[in-house]
């Protein structure tokens, strides 16, 4: 059962967290993500998989942290990017935030999927976490799930490839451009070794259009699957697995 702190007035929230309901911290970014895609493609992404861990487990979901480190995106338009100090310092606020109103346990449910980002992501977490508070930040990038989702993800194509697309056209297909993202050729750019071999930004990379991957062979079934993996690896985080 969902509930979503911004609805709800303070007494309520209040007796959520007196009730030990988990709290649920949506992650994501500003950036750009193809010529197919919206610049909040990681926030739906984070916010639909809150929605079905919701479906298993009563929990209250915070408004997202929807802005933070985007290096990669950085030449193209609407991105907006956070120094990495500034948005670890407003991710560690905003969860000892939710820990003062009375959480005991909050999951941290990131989409952003910038190496740097994830870091400032796990350093929050760590410096929030206090006797007080839990503070779990799944990670889907590790074995077992990152594998489960494909090889487009675990070599290069993880922004706005086949994986995000199809994430996107089973959770806001209102929010995608059908046609554009038809007409779009593979790119299949090895990501994290561009990464490794010094590239700064995604021209760097090889992505002249702030896409890696096969968007064109994204489909809302493939959108299915992955949201079932990665909320199953997310719930087991969550249950301390
Ligand atoms: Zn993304």
């Amino acid at each position: 059962m969902k509930h979503l702190a911004a609805h709800l007035p303070w007494p309520k929230v209040k007796a959520l967290a007196d009730a030990n309901v988990w709290a649920l911290l949506p992650v994501g970014s500003t950036e750009a993500h193809g010529p197919h895609l919206p610049l909040n493609v990681d926030v739906v992404i984070a916010q639909a998989v809150c929605a079905r861990i919701s479906d298993a487990l009563e929990t209250v979901e915070f408004p997202p942290v929807a802005y933070s480190l985007t290096d990669f995106a950085a030449p193209f338009s609407g991105t907006v990017s956070v120094p990495a100090d500034t948005a670890k310092a407003m991710l560690v606020a905003v969860l000892r935030g939710i820990g003062r109103a009375g959480f005991r346990r909050v999951c941290v449910v990131n989409h952003h999927l910038e190496p740097a980002h994830f870091k400032v992501v796990h350093a929050a977490a760590a410096e929030a976490e206090s006797p007080a508070l839990r503070v779990v930040v799944p990670d889907h990038r590790r074995k077992p799930t990152g594998p489960l989702l494909g090889h487009e993800f675990m070599h290069g194509g993880s922004h706005a490839g086949a994986y995000e697309t199809s994430l996107m056209m089973a959770t806001a297909p209102q929010l995608v451009d059908d046609a554009s993202r038809r007409a779009l050729p593979s790119l299949s750019v090895d990501l994290p070794g561009a990464i490794k071999a010094g590239a700064t930004n995604f021209l760097e990379a090889g992505g002249p259009e702030a896409y890696f991957g096969a968007p064109a062979e994204a489909s809302v079934a493939e959108g299915e699957r992955l949201l079932g993996i990665i909320t199953e690896a997310t719930l087991a985080a969550m249950n301390g697995g």
